[in-house]
């Protein structure tokens, strides 16, 4: 590959540079100590108490037990995994979830729907908070787990677990929660919010893709979801990760020593952010609550433009950052977080996510501030759907704009057929 260009990383929910403290801890296990740590001698007996070692880390990042840690490909895996263990093991039918969930678990509860199982998707108010009386109403004698993500990847919204988790006790039904998004923010205390499960993903904390975990607490039942050897005390099959593995717990060690720095210096470049767009640029808006809320997060709505055209000219710039329809770019589809918190699919298809990271500068957030207003001016200027437009009084926008609306149904429903 060709030496890269500076890029300005603003996409940090989505991925994370690997720290270089990470990638040195990991360079030895890829070059000399590849043993399986499996294996009876002791070449591959010295590789398992790394791995022993970086649990005990990954685990003090949530304060559990290492032997409450299983290893497992990706904060996918781990969500499916718990949900899937809750099924098989209370022989119940019905998964509670929210409709503002990443789509790791969306998806899995559609296709649980079509294998049979019931699925209630729980909606979200406007500002994207929960509504706990209707967790409360949506859960029956047949609920074998609730499980509700810590914070929301698309708007950084946080949500009550400790109180979601104590309602499930209550009413004697699992109770995990997705918390990818948590480490290195937030501190996450399992004992505090006492879930049965609950997944992390390391390559959100400055560690390699491809490898995640799954937080088992002692005593909760657990049914294996990949099925094989009996690594991980037979909880997964599959030869541990190693290099991995061993990224992720120095990557859980580091993340402990940089809280203070994302809720003090990157929460206010966060915020210097978010502030300057919202009264610098007109016909913007914050989707989501302001607190309480991830402290690098700012998802902002600005009315006619697309965001699939904003992120195209960011990205020519060297900026990166994110829609909420990432994972679906060249769909019509707005974010479904969006949709549930009842934005307008008009607003959801102009809304930007920017997510900071501890590696962000305020050099960086100039940058972006000197590029954004000309860009949605720019894009704004050509847009029919722009009540300021200046050849208003030429054309019909308001005829222009609901043509537009049309144009998306009818391209939305050719979509839906051919898929
Ligand atoms: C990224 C993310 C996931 C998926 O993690 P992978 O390791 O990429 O599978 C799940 N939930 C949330 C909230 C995320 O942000």
């Amino acid at each position: 590959m060709n030496e890269s260009p500076k890029i300005y990383y603003f996409d940090n929910n989505a991925t994370t540079r690997i720290a270089p403290e990470v990638a040195d801890a990991m360079i030895p296990f890829l070059r000399e100590y590849w043993g399986n740590p499996s294996s009876a001698y002791a070449f591959g007996a010295q590789v398992h108490k790394h791995v022993e070692a970086a649990r005990e880390n990954v685990a003090a990042l949530i304060n559990s037990d290492p032997k409450e840690v299983l290893f497992t490909s990706c904060g996918t895996e781990s969500n499916n995994s718990a949900i899937h263990s809750a099924l098989v093991t209370t022989g119940k039918r019905h998964v509670i979830t929210t409709a503002v969930e990443h789509s790791a678990n969306i998806n899995f509860g559609e296709y649980l729907q079509k294998r049979g199982f019931e699925v209630t998707f729980l909606p979200v108010e406007s500002d994207g908070a929960l509504d706990l009386h209707r967790l409360e109403q949506a859960i029956r004698p047949d609920t074998a787990i609730v499980s509700i993500m810590y914070a929301n990847n698309e708007t950084g919204v946080i949500f009550p677990i400790e109180e979601v988790a104590a309602l499930c006790r209550s009413r004697g039904v699992l109770c995990h929660t997705d918390a990818v998004q948590i480490p290195g923010k937030l501190k996450a205390d399992v004992k505090q919010l006492a879930v049965d499960f609950l997944s992390l993903s390391a390559h959100k904390l400055h560690a390699p893709k491809g490898i995640g975990m799954l937080y088992v607490k002692r005593r909760t039942k657990y049914q294996p979801y990949v099925i094989g050897g009996h690594q991980e005390r037979g909880r997964r099959g599959g030869t541990e990760s190693v290099p991995n593995i061993i990224g992720f717990g120095r990557a859980a060690e580091l993340a402990m020593t940089t809280l203070e720095d994302e809720n003090t210096r990157v929460r206010a470049l966060r915020d210097r952010l978010e502030n300057h767009i919202l009264r610098q640029i007109p016909n913007t808006i914050r989707n989501g609550a302001k607190e309480p809320r991830l402290p690098n997060t700012a998802n902002i709505a600005f009315d006619f433009v697309e965001a699939e055209a904003v992120l195209m000219l960011l990205d020519q710039v060297g900026i990166c950052a994110s829609s909420g329809s990432a994972c679906t770019t060249g769909s019509l589809d707005p974010s479904h977080v969006l949709s549930a918190m009842g934005v307008t699919p008009m607003r959801a298809r102009g809304s930007v996510r920017f997510s900071l990271g501890i590696y962000n500068t305020d050099e960086e957030v100039d940058y972006l501030l000197k590029h954004l207003p000309p860009i949605i001016q720019k894009l704004r200027d050509i847009s029919p759907l722009n009540p300021d437009h200046p050849d208003n009084d030429k054309y019909d926008i308001a005829g222009a704009r609901a043509k537009h609306e049309q144009d998306l149904a009818i391209a939305k429903e050719q979509e839906v057929v051919s898929s």
